[in-house]
Order: structure tokens, then sequence, then C-alpha cells
């Protein structure tokens, strides 16, 4: 049995409901069965608003006695029923396979080693080992560093967009930055000295040193919806900050999201354009060939229809493992976003960079303390 969220439009939403938590067991033995699967959505949501565990097992269970949850049970495989007009992907709820064929993985070649800092041989590496683990917003592991730490923190978001607090898609809430409230982050940066940075500053000095403007700090949007072009960026020129948009290739056009013509603007504007697959896929349970294409082919796609570089990339839901690091290192990015949490990094750790997640409901005290203000 599987959870899924079907009337949420949005990829990141299909995955938050059934990442795995690690810190539910007495919740889930208290829980009736059939609010398991849900129960580990509803805690993660009520993490973000930072509501007591006891209240969200209530929540959920209230939630699904009700009917009211926009959540569909499904055995595996089932299809799912088509409760939103938004172009929901068919996420698979993550699940790890470890039986994907480790011998059928091509060894690292050695240009593509050579591309990236991060993928060390086929030896066990202290850096990437740890940080697999920690995939799918498990629990933090304390990771082995080398060389100097760069501390610039790297912000996500999703949309920019009101939605009402009482909005029964929840997950879509925790996604949302109301236009208004992301005037007064912005506001806030500039005031305080922040400068944005786009991907490719932050890699740049992560490997040559290339100086920074001081406060650097990178706003980083995900998915490519639409009202980044209409509601964040005319914003971001307002308070001259940059950012860099990680692009679902084949959500372009589609209800919700940029279209081709926006996105052809969007170096004009200054804004870097990153890659998010083809089509918003878990990389971790692609078969070899299905990864490598939506991640090679992503990046392909973008760079020859904006005719600018494209370089830095960012994993579905956070979503990878050993192989997935060798095909984007392969493919000619030169940085990837996680969803794992942190605003520090080494070079090691260019294709796994941790970020801060900006959630809808974030009050200023609280921003400004991610951000390191
Ligand atoms: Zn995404």
């Amino acid at each position: 049995m599987q959870a899924r969220f079907s009337a949420l439009p949005s990829p990141e939403a299909l995955y938050s409901v059934s990442g795995q938590r690690g810190s539910l067991p007495a919740l889930r033995a208290r829980a009736p069965p059939s609010v398991l699967p849900l129960l580990s959505a509803r805690v993660q949501f009520a993490g973000l608003v930072k509501l007591p565990s006891l209240v969200s097992l209530l929540l959920a269970a209230l939630l699904t006695l009700s009917g009211a949850a926009a959540v569909v049970l499904t055995t595996s495989g089932a299809q799912l029923p088509a409760a939103s007009p938004a172009p929901a992907p068919d996420l698979a709820p993550p699940k790890l396979a470890p039986q994907r064929a480790r011998a059928l993985l091509p060894p690292p070649s050695p240009t593509a080693l050579a591309a990236s800092p991060t993928v060390a041989p086929a030896a066990p590496s202290p850096v990437i080992a740890p940080t697999i683990s920690a995939a799918a917003g498990a629990a933090p592991v304390a990771r082995q560093r080398a060389g100097p730490v760069t501390t610039v923190p790297i912000l996500m978001y999703h949309y920019i967009r009101e939605l009402p607090a009482n909005t029964p898609d929840r997950i879509g809430y925790g996604l949302s930055i109301p236009p208004v409230t992301f005037d007064q982050q912005l506001a806030y940066l500039a005031r305080a000295g922040f400068h944005g940075v786009t991907m490719s500053q932050v890699t740049n000095h992560v490997l040559t040193g290339a100086p920074l403007p001081p406060r650097p700090i990178a706003l980083t949007f995900d998915d490519g919806y639409s009202d980044f072009y209409t509601a964040a960026l005319p914003l971001l020129q307002r308070y001259h900050f940059t950012a860099t948009t990680f692009l679902v290739v084949n959500f372009l056009g589609r209800p919700q999201y940029m279209s081709w013509q926006q996105a052809l603007q969007l170096p004009n504007d200054g804004i870097e354009v990153g890659a998010h697959t083809l089509d918003h896929v878990d990389l971790a349970i692609q078969p070899l060939a299905t990864a490598t294409r939506e991640i090679r082919d992503s990046g392909l796609i973008l760079r020859q229809r904006l005719g600018v570089p494209v370089q830095a990339f960012a994993y579905p839901s956070g979503r990878y493992d050993a192989a997935v690091l060798r095909i984007v290192a392969a493919s000619g990015f030169t940085s990837a976003v996680t969803t794992n949490y942190g605003s520090s990094y080494t070079r090691a750790e260019l294709l796994t960079l941790p970020r801060v997640r900006v959630y809808g409901g974030i009050t200023m005290p609280s921003y400004i303390k991610e951000v390191g203000g």
C-alpha cells in the first residue's frame, strides 16, 4: 500500500507524501492502520508549521475519517484518478531500488571524473556514501569535510503565489510564498547587505576561489512555475537580485508552468537557468537508461534552445544515488542541488549541495535566522 496525493499539482508534493521519516515509530505505534500511509506526510507538513506531533496525528486521523484529504491510496502500479487539472506527473512514491544492477553501471569515465570533483572513483567515498544514505530527507549525517568550507546559503523556493492559510492543499501551501512575503524577504536581504548570486557564481567560487560580492546568497526556484516569471521576477529585479531557476523541460508550456517564450527570456533578465530533468522523475528508482536520458537530455535541450550554458542541476524531490551522481557529472553539470538541509559545503559536495527550504508560512524572524542574518 502506498500513499499518493493526487489532487496536488506540485511534483514536490507527491514526493513529500511518501518521504520516509525516521522519527515516527511512536506515532505509528498509536495510529490506526488506515492512517499509517498518511502519517509521514501529515507529520512532515506539521513539522513545517511546527505543530506538535500529537496534533498532526489527530489532523491525519481527522482528514482520513472525513474523507477531506486529497489523498488516494493505491496499490502499487494502480492508476491514479486525475483529480487535478494541473499536469501532475505520475511520480511513484520514492522506493529505493537496491536491486538496480550495480554491476551494470558503467565505470565512471576519466572525463566524467575530471568534470566532477565530487564523484570519487569506485572506492567507497566518505562524502558520497553518507550523503546518499541521507537522501530523501533522512536525518542529516555528519559529513567528512575536505578542503575549504564555503558558507553561501542556497535558498529553495517553489511557488511565489498567495494561497489562503486555510486551503485544503496543505502541501501546496507549504511550497508557496505569497508575493507580499517574498517582497518583505527581499527587502530584508537588501537592507541587510545581502547580494544575490547564481549557482554558477557559487560553483566558480568553490572551484577557483573567484570572489563573490559581500554577503552572497543564492536564490533558487524549482520546477519552473509560471509565477516565477510573473510574480518573482519583477520583485527580484526591483531589489537587484539574481536567481537560478531549475526547469523541467517537458513541463514548459503546460498550465501553471512557464512557457518556452518566458524561459527564453530568463537569461536576458539575468536569471540563470538550471536543469531539473525532462519529466521530474525520481531519479533514484529509474532504469539507468531513463535516468541518463532525463539528466543528459534536459541539459542538452536547454542549452540548445536557450543558447546559454546550463551547468546547474537539481534532483527532483532531492532524490539521487551514486549512479545518478555519475550521470550528472558526465552530462556537463558542475553543480547539483539537493533538498538536504544546510548552508555550508566543500568542493567535494558540489553535486550534493544542501539548501535552505523557504516554506509557506515562514515568519520573518525564522527567515532571518535561516539566512544567517
Ligand atoms: Zn522539483
